[in-house]
């Protein structure tokens, strides 16, 4: 597996668009090594624990996961040391834990609506059957906040959560200034229509600039993102919160996004279509 430097202390793997394979993510300390995520097989796992010792990483680990989803944590189960997560990763996990992972169990979870055809065609792509998919527990417990000191750099691991996973985790390296924000930036997926929130998502954005990262990585986001850059793609979304808040129909939203911005119309457009979509829930709910 090729790995790629960020920073003195950071290295990361690619992500994998066609089977969903997130980034990971090792954060070098002084007697052990920090990973951010396990990634969504035994193998994905084990190829970066591998190519992280080749590249003289501490051999100990703790392994962090950012959130619940399947791409994040089913690597888990062949991580050699410890694995964190909030309170809720785990509790989903434990309900994951019950499951068969047979092609006909998640074709019945999809016709049922507990699952997505999204992740069953990458389930499927990334373990071809028949496939056992162990859920390992993670053993230690994030509420609010945890820092663990490495040594070379301190690593801070808050719980914000989001509309894409109530659970999310980031995870910041002091000495590196580098942000790691999982997919905390993206829709909710499980509950139909995908959607978010215009005001949710301003105060996410907010939230995550309060940092002082001079990187910001995202799972599934190639190149990794300079501050610069990431700021540019914060004011984008906002703006098309923005839009969709201040007109009353989509197509009129959709209109405006492809006159100020040509280049990225059609990405704009299905963005307009999430926070549409996100506004009419929270008018439904205000409405009952
Ligand atoms: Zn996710």
């Amino acid at each position: 597996m090729k790995l790629e430097k960020l920073t003195e202390g950071i290295l990361f793997s690619h992500p994998v668009e066609e089977s969903d394979r997130p980034i990971l993510a090792g954060i070098r300390g002084d007697e052990f090594t920090l990973i951010i995520d396990a990634g969504n097989s035994k193998a994905h796992y084990q190829e970066f624990e591998t190519a992280l010792a080749n590249q003289a990483f501490p051999k100990r680990n703790a392994v962090v996961l950012t959130h619940w989803h399947w791409d994040h944590i089913f690597g888990a189960a062949s991580a050699t040391g410890p694995v964190l997560a909030h309170r809720l990763t785990r509790e989903k996990m434990m309900e994951l834990k019950g499951y068969e992972w047979t092609d006909e169990a998640l074709e019945a979870r999809v016709q049922a609506g507990t699952e997505i055809e999204f992740c069953r065609s990458c389930i499927v792509k990334e373990l071809p059957s028949p496939r056992q998919v162990a859920i390992r527990i993670p053993e230690i417990e994030v509420e609010d906040s945890l820092i663990v000191d490495l040594g070379r750099t301190r690593c801070v691991i808050e719980h914000i959560g989001s509309e894409h996973a109530k659970d999310h985790l980031i995870i910041y390296s002091e000495e590196d200034r580098v942000l790691f924000i999982g997919d905390i930036l993206f829709v909710e997926l499980y509950d139909g229509e995908w959607y978010w929130t215009p005001g949710k998502v301003e105060r996410l954005i907010d939230r995550l600039l309060s940092y002082p990262a001079e990187w910001v990585v995202a799972s599934h986001v190639y190149p990794v993102q300079s501050r610069a850059a990431f700021e540019a793609e914060c004011a984008w979304i906002r703006w098309i919160g923005e839009v969709v808040e201040a007109t009353d129909s989509l197509e009129a939203a959709k209109r405006m996004i492809g006159e100020k911005d040509p280049q990225r119309a059609e990405e704009g457009m299905g963005m307009a279509g999430w926070f549409f979509e996100g506004l009419k829930r929270e008018i439904e709910k205000i409405d009952k």
